[in-house]
């Protein structure tokens, strides 16, 4: 059997509403002229439901929550407009943190007469300590290092285990389409600065969320975004990740978690290339229309 690829598109995309650069409008034409089938957007959602004491982080690159509806209606009014050329979704990309912020937040959009909300990328940016501040992983090592310290009392291995844990927590919870780049973990440890990928607790880890994510029927996307924006060397997943969850038929799906018309489709050919390396022989997409 060959591989086939027959509907590239790009469903986790950023632009003027988060942290992106690029309007809607820049995105859809420039999805177009690559020759996407589909593109959908993610912003990083706003942080809704206020659940614990705990408050969520107050950053620049979520959404403002007024925006949302403007933010809604303006994607379906570009799907309006490009449809029979281009398939636009609406999407959000939203946190993950036990008890302050989830997928569940936005359960109410889906079901809106109106500019519903299609899919919903369900990220681990935060870990949430059990002392101090929660803090992210996908920042500098300087961030990282203070949330470790601060927060695990210096121990990496902790610091890592809760971002497993985490992960897992939110595969078991559910309520979203696409996983997102799953072992984001890894950003700040490049040439194994903090921990050893190979150390048999860290593998342990990766096959136990491999199989919980089979046992749920979740699609993990294959994110080029570390690559484009040359923040790491590798894809989310690992080549070795990619292999356990093809081992459990895990279906995936490309995407570049791009923050500019130009990394739409980036690094996608390294993405095809890993999937086929793990023994993918096909890529579906993960909902149509
Ligand atoms: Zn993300
Ligand atoms: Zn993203």
């Amino acid at each position: 059997m060959t591989f086939t690829y027959n509907a590239p598109s790009s469903l986790h995309t950023h632009s003027v509403y988060c942290d992106g650069s690029d309007d809607i409008e820049t995105l859809c034409a420039a999805a177009f002229q690559k020759g996407l089938g589909a593109v959908g957007f993610s912003s990083h959602a706003p942080f809704l439901a206020k659940r614990t004491k705990t408050p969520p982080p107050q950053t620049q690159w979520h959404m403002r929550p007024q925006d949302l509806g403007a933010y809604l209606t303006e994607v379906h009014d570009a799907r309006r407009r490009w449809a029979g050329k281009l398939t636009v979704y609406a999407g959000l990309e939203v946190d993950y943190m036990r008890d302050i912020a989830g997928p569940a937040d936005f359960a109410g959009y889906r079901t809106l007469p109106e500019n519903a909300l299609h899919y919903i990328i369900a990220s681990v940016h935060y870990l949430v300590p059990p002392r101090g501040e929660p803090f992210t992983v996908d920042g500098s090592d300087e961030e990282f290092e203070n949330g470790v310290r601060e927060g695990y009392d210096g121990c990496v291995e902790d610091a890592v285990n809760a971002y497993w844990d985490a992960e897992e927590a939110l595969v078991e919870e559910g309520g979203f389409e696409i996983l997102g780049h799953v072992d984001l973990i890894k950003k700040n440890n490049a040439n194994e600065k903090y921990f050893s990928s190979r150390s048999e607790w860290f593998v342990k880890r990766l096959v136990q969320l491999a199989d919980r994510i089979a046992a749920a029927g979740i699609t993990v996307e294959v994110n080029t975004g570390g690559l484009n924006r040359k923040k790491t060397t590798e894809l989310y997943p690992s080549p070795f990740f990619l292999t356990l969850l093809r081992q459990r038929n895990v279906p995936v799906v490309i995407t570049s978690d791009a923050h500019c018309a130009d990394h739409l489709d980036g690094c996608y050919p390294q993405a095809v290339e890993a999937l086929r390396a793990a023994g993918y022989l096909e890529i579906r997409p993960p909902f149509s229309e």
